[in-house]
């Protein structure tokens, strides 16, 4: 699903190629090759990518390679795009209103193979003023309010939200059904984390947000975006004893034996554990936990269209502040390495040269 700013139509042409920096087998380093310009299909758009976010996916595509490359072939990366369409196939008109309608399909009844189509599409590229991508049409998501220099949905924020606010956005409202006045625990305060929390509490109307990690830096963070307590993960179940408090969801971000035994621990008995987190490839639960306690336990992936249109809204709205830092992507590399190690704390989107 690709994003856009407001849609301004473009009388320049486009440039015949483009400087895309793609995965190749076999290769852990974003190899940086001139490529054609996508010439866009008759619903589709050209879009002019002004940022595009990066994640851990990224890192995992990367270092999937040689021994278990997820894709085994080569391809442009990215998948967090923002940008304005330049140019457009005859079926669409070059005016945002007549854009089709989103086909508002549910992710869950996606095949395999059209999650990969978007993998592709979704493209990260270098190169000033050169760098481009086509989408369908009826996958573009306009941002609120039209205007371009809006601090709140800048390019690297509008980017960042396609995945770092969608995904826990749907987690939240559409898998976990949080409740105005329910208490929620979220596990994990990093990108998604911070987003999560104010998702929670500003948006959904959660009476108690509390928000867990090992990291003293991250509990800080939590704790400025609006978390009710902010407390590394030993401390949570004295808290829960202390204040009397029952948790009715827990939404794990990390995914990890220590995260989901502690969430199957601190739950109240009908409570929903919420499965975001890929930390582990497989973890174990209780059956005698939970059964006794009748827990629920759900899984969520990503988002769909009305998912990130909520989304964009809210940060609109001022209600999610995403925190995101530029970076030139040129450094995609660096970027994408430095986020695997552990030492990029925010989140980033590169953007081109000025
Ligand atoms: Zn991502």
């Amino acid at each position: 699903m690709s994003i856009l700013l407001p849609p301004q139509a473009s009388s320049a042409s486009s440039p015949e190629v483009m400087t895309a920096y793609r995965f190749v087998p076999g290769k852990t380093e974003p190899q940086k090759e001139v490529v054609p310009v996508p010439v866009p299909g008759p619903d589709e758009v050209l879009v002019k990518i002004l940022a595009a976010g990066v994640c851990h996916s990224d890192c995992h595509l990367l270092e999937a390679s040689p021994s278990n490359p997820h894709f085994p072939w080569t391809y442009t990366l990215g998948h967090e795009g923002a940008g304005i369409v330049v140019a457009h196939g005859e079926q669409v008109a070059n005016d945002p209103k007549n854009v089709p309608p989103p086909r508002r399909r549910d992710i869950r009844r996606r095949a395999p193979h059209e999650r990969m189509r978007v993998a592709e599409v979704r493209q990260l590229q270098s190169r000033p003023r050169e760098q481009f991508v086509k989408a369908r049409a009826s996958t573009i998501v306009p941002v609120p309010g039209n205007n371009p220099g809006d601090a709140r949905l800048t390019p690297g924020i509008v980017a960042a939200a396609t995945d770092a606010v969608m995904t826990p956005w749907r987690a939240l409202k559409r898998v976990a059904e949080l409740k105005p006045g329910q208490t929620v625990v979220i596990l994990g305060c990093g990108g998604l984390g911070l987003n999560a929390i104010q998702i929670a509490k500003h948006a959904l109307d959660a009476g108690t947000v509390i928000a867990s990690d090992i990291k003293p830096e991250s509990l800080a963070m939590a704790h400025d975006v609006g978390a009710d307590y902010a407390i590394k993960p030993d401390s949570v179940k004295a808290l829960l004893a202390d204040k009397k408090i029952l948790v009715d969801v827990v939404l794990d971000l990390v995914g990890i034996q220590p995260t989901v035994d502690s969430a199957v621990d601190m739950l109240r008995p009908g409570g929903t554990l919420l499965l975001v987190g890929l930390g582990a490839q497989a973890v174990t639960i209780s059956s005698l936990a939970m059964t006794m306690k009748q827990l629920l336990i759900k899984g969520s992936f990503g988002g769909e269209y009305r998912d990130l249109e909520e989304s964009l809204d809210a940060i609109a709205a001022g209600k999610v502040k995403p925190r995101v830092e530029e970076r030139l992507m040129d450094e995609c590399g660096k970027v994408v390495h430095g986020l695997t190690k552990g030492q990029i704390r925010a989140r980033v989107a590169l953007v081109p040269k000025l």
